[in-house]
């Protein structure tokens, strides 16, 4: 690249990003490596794919492209809002739920104001907050997951929100009902904890895993999001919301983008929700996966850090980086973690059962030479 002046007009809260990196997309390992058969377990894609009524859905709009879409996504709104028991003024959708944790920081910071995350904690929080010029905190991780004691100590006058994705991804750590109820017990009202529940429905059965719409009730600085790009399945057409206090709502949709959740998006989602046999089938696969690929990383003797949701952190040790270029090699792509300073480890979506296998076999080869 030309360097050119550019930069120096940029915000300087911009100078020090880095764009987020995502897993590796097919085509370009198909090009680089010149393998056809490509097994993507980098992203914790739903490996079933979507429902199968996803394409009619979305062919019903494709007369329509013309139109501008539903501006609030009416339909979308008030079928989540049923679906989820709660009002319709207590939902907010994004285009993914990445966005609506953009829009978090936007509306709730100034600049210099703190935004605290944990050690390990999803990239996107600390990536926003530092584009929009929040200061972010980051509290020491307590055995790869959120110290909740010591993020309660960190809070200041000047705290404004605080983000924990659980399970968190990439460690796989999660907090129980119990210890979020009592942090929202001894948390400031000023400050807003968003706890992001991206595998939500992964987690759904776990006696443990905290019923967050309930402790919403008693207390409402608690936003919780949740998407469709997950065990939905729709990744790629960004839907994604909150569900927070309808003042929350009402101050995020002043700030975001006019039809920021597009019509096909719109439909797929609706067509997603009615398909709850859909979700379940992903739920028992991705159990009947944890297994399998948790059994061999036991036979191959290598550590796991947590497996909560449709992914495994596993420690494979100095090698990591040279295993992770040669299964691309081989085609099957997995996260490198490097971005999170977590250089011994890799980040592998739990996958078909014969994904599963190929993952298995591989790293055994490649772990025994
Ligand atoms: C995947 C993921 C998201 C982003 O989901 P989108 O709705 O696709 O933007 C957010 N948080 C966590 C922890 C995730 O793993």
């Amino acid at each position: 690249m030309i360097t050119s002046h550019f930069i120096n007009l940029a915000k300087s809260t911009i100078h020090s990003l880095s764009p987020y990196q995502p897993g590796k997309p097919i085509e370009e390992i198909q090009r680089e490596f010149g393998v056809e058969h490509i097994i993507k377990l980098g992203s914790n894609e739903n490996p079933l794919g979507a429902s199968a009524h996803i394409p009619a859905a979305i062919a019903k709009v494709t007369t329509t492209t013309a139109i501008y879409p539903n501006g609030s996504s009416y339909y979308l709104l008030h079928k989540l809002a049923e679906y989820l028991q709660v009002s319709y003024e207590q939902v907010m959708l994004g285009s993914g739920s990445d966005e609506i944790l953009s829009l978090l920081i936007q509306a709730f910071t100034m600049p210099g104001q703190e935004v605290m995350v944990s050690q390990y904690g999803f990239a996107m929080y600390s990536i926003f907050a530092k584009a929009h010029g929040a200061q972010v905190i980051t509290v020491p991780a307590q055995e790869w997951g959120c110290d909740l004691m010591a993020m309660l100590d960190a809070i200041t006058p000047n705290t404004k929100l605080i983000f924990i994705a659980n399970p968190n991804n990439p460690t796989g750590t999660w907090i129980s009902h119990d210890a979020l109820q009592q942090f929202l017990h001894d948390i400031p009202r000023h400050v807003l904890v968003v706890i992001d529940e991206a595998y939500y429905e992964y987690m759904q059965a776990e006696k443990l895993y905290p019923n967050s719409l309930a402790l919403q009730k008693h207390h409402d600085n608690l936003v919780i999001t949740r998407t469709f790009s997950k065990i939905y399945g729709l990744a790629s057409l960004r839907v994604g919301y909150a569900i927070a206090h309808p003042e929350i709502v009402n101050i995020l949709n002043r700030i975001r983008l006019p039809f920021n959740v597009n019509a096909a998006a719109s439909a797929a989602a609706m067509a997603a929700l009615d398909d709850q046999t859909h979700v379940a089938k992903s739920y028992e696969l991705n159990q009947a996966g944890r297994t399998q690929l948790l059994t061999a990383f036991k036979q191959l003797q290598l550590d796991v850090i947590g497996n909560a949701g449709n992914f495994i952190t596993v420690k494979i040790g100095t090698p990591a980086m040279s295993i992770y270029q040669n299964l691309l090699k081989s085609g099957i792509i997995v996260r490198s973690l490097l971005p999170y300073n977590m250089n011994e480890y890799l980040r592998i979506t739990i996958g078909l059962p014969d994904q599963n296998q190929s993952v298995i076999d591989n790293l055994a080869q490649l772990l025994k030479a």
